[in-house]
């Protein structure tokens, strides 16, 4: 948004709790894909032809914009042209399969359909669209960041804990001070508020895996599973890299298993050796369709990307910065995150709340989670639930149990060795720092 913004006259304050580019953004699988597995019929259902229409074009708006931003200011992303196939190898998916060909053709979408894939991976059925892209989403915010540091003031290390309104104003508590502003956009990933309109409590956050291993041959395409479990590939340089096991953060909460099932699939299908491994989570909404939109007077928001981020964070920045201006845009509308729910929305969002809900309450009674070994123990200090984790040396790092946002009872991830919130998705170093949010405050005992 403060590029589309750069040269307009607003005084742009961007901060970030982190270093720019460092968030989920910088651990996803980079592609830019307006076909998205087999979304269109699903948006359809939801609403209508026309409400997936728009969503078409502004997916192609948004890598059309990446693709020139790129090229105008020659920013090295290692961003390259492919075809995107979509693809199941469950039979009784045909007919979702027609049903998104028949949107492809009502809407002019060349496509290609096939049963086996052009990598060595079971398939039996698999369309095919041209005019994608992948690249280097980490390197692409970089080159971003680098032209607008004259433009804009960026603040790194510096968290917002919370936005007030203040007569006309806002006030932005950012580590210990106040920044003021008459416009505020919250694109923290996950709302870092539940009011105005309550998002957190409409959205589910999931993770989701991938594994990377050294490729023989490449081949000019993004691929992505339509039956489960969700299995997502592309190359990057001399690498493969292998997406699997999206699962609600409030489910399978032991993260080793999840290593083991993309390790087996890879030494299954490939017989390659991963050789990295990383993960994040994205905000899911209950209709594909994210929120992007104005919550409250001059307080916006971006989120519930549904792991397609790199082009409706794109399409955001757009959409955020005409309504900064006042103008009038079409997405306005189909983005709007005051959306009015029927009663199937309204079920998917009791869904996810029963699921989160459960997990908050089974980690209550729960005291000890039954994977935790002998290096992390949960005791009550001074009447307070905390977390022991005991390194290699002995030393043993204590810190709160409870993740600040919501209350939740939190879980020790063995592979990264941090605190994460099955809830929400927060996540804490052994230490207590926050390395996710929502939350805004970190665990350590002292400073509660
Ligand atoms: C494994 C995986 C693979 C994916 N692959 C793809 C893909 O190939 N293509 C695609 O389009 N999408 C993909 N996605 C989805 C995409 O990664 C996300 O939708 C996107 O990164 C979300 O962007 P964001 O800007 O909302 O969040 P982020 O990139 O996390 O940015 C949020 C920023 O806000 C900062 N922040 C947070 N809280 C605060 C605070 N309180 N104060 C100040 N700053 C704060 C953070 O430090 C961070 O820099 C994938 C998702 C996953 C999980």
């Amino acid at each position: 948004m403060a590029y589309f913004l750069k040269n307009e006259d607003k005084k742009i304050v961007l901060i970030d709790k982190d270093f720019i580019g460092y968030g989920a953004t910088s651990k996803n699988t980079g592609k830019l894909d307006y076909q998205q597995g087999l979304i269109y019929h699903k948006i359809i259902k939801n609403y209508n032809k026309e409400v997936a229409k728009d969503y078409l074009n502004s997916q192609k708006e948004a890598i059309n914009e990446v693709v020139n931003i790129v090229k105008e200011n020659n920013i090295k992303c290692h961003l390259e042209k492919t075809s995107s196939c979509v693809f199941s190898n469950d039979i009784n998916d045909e007919k979702d399969f027609n049903d998104e060909i028949k949107f492809y053709e009502d809407n002019n979408i060349k496509y290609h359909i096939d049963g086996s894939l052009k990598i060595n991976y079971p398939s039996l059925i698999s369309l095919s669209v041209d005019n994608t892209y992948i690249f280097n989403p980490f390197e692409y915010l970089l080159g971003l960041k680098t032209l607008l540091q004259d433009k804009v003031d960026i603040y790194e290390k510096s968290i917002c804990k919370s936005i007030d309104k203040d007569g006309d104003c806002y006030r932005c508590l950012v580590n210990d001070c106040y920044i003021e502003a008459k416009q505020v956009v919250v694109c923290t990933h996950y709302p870092i508020f539940i009011v105005p309109y309550f998002l957190p409590f409409k959205s589910e956050v999931q993770n989701f895996y991938i594994g990377a291993f050294k490729n023989d041959y490449k081949n000019n395409i993004q691929i992505l599973s339509y039956n489960k479990p969700v299995i997502s590939m592309r190359y990057y340089e001399d690498y493969m890299l292998y997406g699997s096991r999206s699962h609600s953060s409030s489910t399978n909460l032991d993260i080793l298993k999840d290593y083991s099932s993309i390790k087996g699939d890879i030494d299954k299908y490939f017989h390659k050796k991963i050789e990295y491994f990383y993960h994040t989570n994205d905000i899911m909404t209950y209709d594909n369709l994210p929120f992007i939109g104005e919550v409250a007077s001059n307080l916006y928001i971006a989120t519930g990307f549904n792991k397609w981020g790199n082009t409706n964070g794109t399409i955001a920045g757009k959409v955020l910065s005409l309504l900064i201006m006042n103008k009038d845009n079409k997405y306005i509308k189909l983005f709007n995150p005051r959306r009015g729910l029927s009663f199937d929305k309204i079920k998917n969002i009791v869904l996810y709340n029963i699921k989160v809900g459960t997990r908050y309450i089974f980690n209550k009674i729960n005291p000890n989670m039954n994977f935790y070994k002998n290096d992390v123990t949960i005791k009550y200090i001074n009447g307070k639930r905390c977390g022991i984790y005991r390194d290699e040396e002995g030393n043993e790092h204590i810190v709160s149990n409870i993740c600040p946002h919501m209350k939740c009872n939190l879980i020790f991830n063995y592979l990264d060795k941090t605190w994460d919130c099955p809830c929400h998705g927060s996540r804490f170093s052994v230490d207590g720092d926050i390395i996710e949010g929502p939350s805004v405050y970190s665990i350590k005992i002292n400073s509660e």
